[in-house]
C-alpha cells in the first residue's frame, strides 16, 4: 500500500526496531513486531512495561530514538499525527464536554475537511456500529462511561481508519461493563475485518479474549508474541508462562530425554536443552491429576483451597510448592497428607532458565 497521506491503511503495523527513550531511560527496546492487515494485536505486560509507549510511536505522538514505524508500506516514523491516517481510543474517553455526541464525532472529519453531507453520513454509520444512534444529540455528560466510550469508538471509527490503535479501553468501566464492552469489541472486529487492532492492556482476559496474537511485553522488551494458545501451551518465558495464565514454574536439571525434579525424574515429550544444564519446566496446575500416573510426584499437603469448580491444592514437594487445580474431587486430602501427583510428559514445556532468558527474546520477536 503507498496512498495519499491521511488515506485509510489496510496493510497493517511494522516496528522495525524501534527504540524510545526518555532522557537516559530506555522505555522501549528494539521493538520488533508485525500487526498483519486485520489482524488484532494485543500487547500485554505489567505497567510501566512499555505498551503505551509502543502505540503512542504508531500514532506519532512520541518519537522513536531509532528504528522505524510503518503503515503497510509506507515509513510514518516522521510524519505528524494527523497524517497518519489513525484512530486512537485511550482509557478516559476524552471527549469534548461542550460538544453534542454527533459533533464529538465528527471531529476528525471536519479537521479532514470531508464534505458536510459526507459528515453527517459517515457520523451515522459510526454511531450505528456502536450502538449509539438514538444518543447523537447528548452531550457526554449525559452518558454512562460505558456510553461514552462507545463514542470515543465512534469517533476513531469515523475517519474509517486502516489501524485503530486502543490503549487500555476498558480499564475507567466496571467489571460487568467491561465483559459487555468486550464482547461489543469482538464484534465490531468481525464488522471491521479489514482494520488492523492495535489493543494495549494489562489484563490477560482482555487479551486472551480479543487479540489473534499477543504479544507480551516486559521492562521495556518484547519478551514473547504468539496466538494465545501458543502462548499457553508453550510459552517462550518464565515471564510469559506466569503472565498468561497460570504456571509452576519448577527448576530442574536436564538429563538425557527426560529433567530431575526434587529427586523426581521427569519425562518431557519436546524441549531440547544441553545434559547437565539448569532449566525451568512450566506445568499449568489445571493439567495435573492426583494419584499415580506418568511422572508421579509425592508431596505434602501444605494448603488447600475451594474454588468453587476445582480445589487448588497445594503440594509441598522437596521444598517446592507445587499448585494442582483438580475438578470433581468429591474427598480432597487433608492439610499434611502425603499425596502423589501426575501429569502427562506432552503438559511439560521445559523453558530457559531465567537468567538465561535475555537470550531467548531475539528469537521471540520474529515469531
Ligand atoms: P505501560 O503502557 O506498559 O504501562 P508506558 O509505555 O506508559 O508503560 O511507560 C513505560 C515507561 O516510560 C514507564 O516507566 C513510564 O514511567 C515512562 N514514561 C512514559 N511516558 C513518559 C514521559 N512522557 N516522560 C518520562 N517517562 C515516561
Amino acid at each position: 500500500m503507498t496512498g495519499a497521506a491521511a488515506e485509510p491503511e489496510t496493510g497493517g503495523i511494522r516496528f522495525e526496531q524501534v527504540s524510545v527513550a526518555y532522557g537516559r531511560n530506555t522505555v522501549l527496546d528494539q521493538l520488533d513486531l508485525t500487526v498483519e492487515p486485520g489482524e488484532v494485536m494485543a500487547l500485554l505486560g505489567p505497567s510501566g512495561s512499555g505498551k503505551t509507549t509502543a502505540l503512542r510511536a504508531v500514532a506519532g505522538f512520541v518519537r522513536p530514538a531509532s528504528g522505524r514505524v510503518y503503515l503497510g508500506d509506507r515509513d510514518v516514523t516522521g510524519l505528524p499525527p494527523h497524517q497518519r491516517g489513525i484512530g486512537m481510543v485511550v482509557q478516559q474517553y476524552a471527549l469534548f464536554p461542550h460538544m453534542r455526541v454527533r459533533d464529538n464525532v465528527a471531529f476528525g472529519l471536519k479537521a479532514r475537511k470531508v464534505r458536510k453531507a459526507e459528515i453527517a453520513a459517515r457520523v451515522a454509520e459510526a454511531l450505528e456500529l456502536v450502538g449509539m444512534s438514538a444518543y447523537a444529540a447528548r452531550y457526554p455528560r449525559e452518558l454512562s462511561g460505558g456510553q461514552q466510550q462507545r463514542v470515543a469508538i465512534a469517533r476513531a471509527l469515523a475517519v474509517r481508519p486502516g489501524v485503530l490503535l486502543l490503549d487500555e479501553p476498558l480499564s475507567a468501566l466496571d467489571a460487568q461493563l467491561r465483559s459487555g464492552m468486550l464482547a461489543e469489541l469482538a464484534r465490531l472486529h468481525r464488522e471491521l475485518p479489514d482494520v488492523s487492532i492495535l489493543y494495549v492492556t494489562h489484563d490477560q482476559v482482555e487479551a486472551l479474549t480479543l487479540a489473534d496474537r499477543i504479544a507480551v511485553m516486559d521492562r521495556a522488551r518484547l519478551q514473547d508474541c504468539g496466538t494465545p494458545q501458543e502462548l499457553y501451551r508453550a510459552p517462550r518465558t518464565e515471564f510469559t508462562a506466569s503472565f498468561v495464565g497460570n504456571a509452576n514454574l519448577l527448576p530442574v536439571t536436564v538429563g538425557s530425554g527426560s529433567v530431575a525434579f526434587a529427586g523426581h525424574e521427569v519425562k518431557l515429550s519436546t524441549g531440547e536443552a544441553a545434559t547437565g544444564a539448569t532449566a525451568t519446566l512450566c506445568v499449568r496446575p489445571h493439567m495435573v491429576g492426583l494419584g499415580d500416573g506418568p511422572n508421579a510426584l509425592t508431596g505434602t499437603v501444605a494448603e488447600i483451597q475451594w474454588r468453587g469448580s476445582t480445589h487448588r491444592l497445594y503440594v509441598d514437594i522437596g521444598g517446592h510448592r507445587f499448585k494442582a487445580d483438580l475438578r470433581e474431587l468429591r474427598e480432597p486430602p487433608a492439610l499434611g497428607e502425603k499425596v502423589t501427583l501426575h501429569f502427562a510428559p506432552e503438559d511439560a514445556v521445559l523453558l530457559p532458565a531465567a537468567d538465561h532468558e535475555a537470550e531467548t527474546v531475539a528469537g521471540a520477536a520474529h515469531g
